[in-house]
C-alpha cells in the first residue's frame, strides 16, 4: 500500500469502518512507514512515550516562574499590610487628633537675628493650622509704631508627617518699631515682642472650647 492511500484510509480506520483486509494492510504499512506511523498518532492524539527535551526545559520553567511569582505575592502581602497600617495610623490620629492647639503641640523659637525678630512654630507630629490678622500699634497721637500679628491657632491633626512649620521675620524690629507677635493657643496666649517672650496668660478652662 502506498502512502497516500494508507493516509487517506487511515481516518476510517481509526473508527473501525475499515475492512479486516485493509486493518492488516495498514498495520503492516504503519509498523513500517514512520512517516504515517507520525501521521495516525497525531490524527487520534496519542501522545508520544518520550517528551521532547523542549517540555522537560518548558516543566523547569514554569516550576521557577511559580517560586518568581510567590516571591511576588510575598512582597505584595508585606506591601499591603504595611499600606493598612499606613491608613489605620493616619486615620487614628485624624480622628483623635484633629482638636484645639495646645502650646505644648507647637515648638517655638523666636529671638532677633542681624536682620530683625524672628519667630519660629513648628508643629510637634502633626499638621497645624493657623489664622493670622495683623493691625497697627498706634501711640497716643496716632503715629505708627509698630505691628501687632495675632496669630490663631486653628486646629492641629496627629499624622505622619510634620506639616505646616511656619516663619516671620519682621526687619523693622527694633527700639523704634515695635514687632508683636500673639499666639492664641487654647490653653494659653503667648505674646512676642521683637524677639522676646513678654507674657503668657492662660486660658481658663472654661474659656476653652
Ligand atoms: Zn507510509
Amino acid at each position: 500500500m502506498k502512502c497516500d492511500v494508507v493516509q487517506d484510509l487511515l481516518p476510517s480506520y481509526a473508527d473501525g469502518l475499515t475492512s479486516e483486509e485493509s486493518n492488516r494492510e495498514i498495520e503492516k504499512h504503519l509498523k513500517t512507514c514512520e512517516k504515517c506511523s507520525k501521521y495516525y498518532r497525531e490524527m487520534t492524539g496519542e501522545v508520544p512515550e518520550i517528551l521532547p527535551k523542549a517540555d522537560v526545559t518548558d516543566a523547569a520553567l514554569i516550576v521557577g516562574m511559580r517560586k518568581k511569582r510567590k516571591k511576588v505575592l510575598i512582597a505584595a502581602a508585606f506591601a499591603v499590610i504595611i499600606l493598612a497600617a499606613a491608613l489605620v495610623w493616619t486615620f487614628t490620629g485624624y480622628s483623635m487628633g484633629s482638636r484645639n492647639v495646645l502650646s505644648s503641640d507647637v515648638k517655638l523659637s523666636y529671638g532677633l537675628k542681624e536682620n530683625g525678630a524672628y519667630l519660629e512654630l513648628t508643629p510637634k507630629g502633626g499638621e497645624l493650622e493657623f489664622n493670622g490678622m495683623t493691625e497697627n500699634i498706634e501711640d497716643s497721637s496716632g503715629n505708627i509704631i509698630g505691628t501687632r500679628t495675632y496669630l490663631k491657632a486653628l486646629s492641629f491633626r496627629k499624622g505622619l508627617f510634620v506639616k505646616g512649620s511656619m516663619g516671620w521675620e519682621n526687619e523693622m524690629a527694633g527700639d523704634a518699631y515695635i514687632c508683636e507677635w500673639v499666639l492664641e493657643f487654647s490653653d494659653k496666649t503667648i505674646t512676642i515682642r521683637n524677639g522676646e517672650l513678654i507674657s503668657e496668660e492662660n486660658i481658663s478652662s472654661s474659656e476653652q472650647n
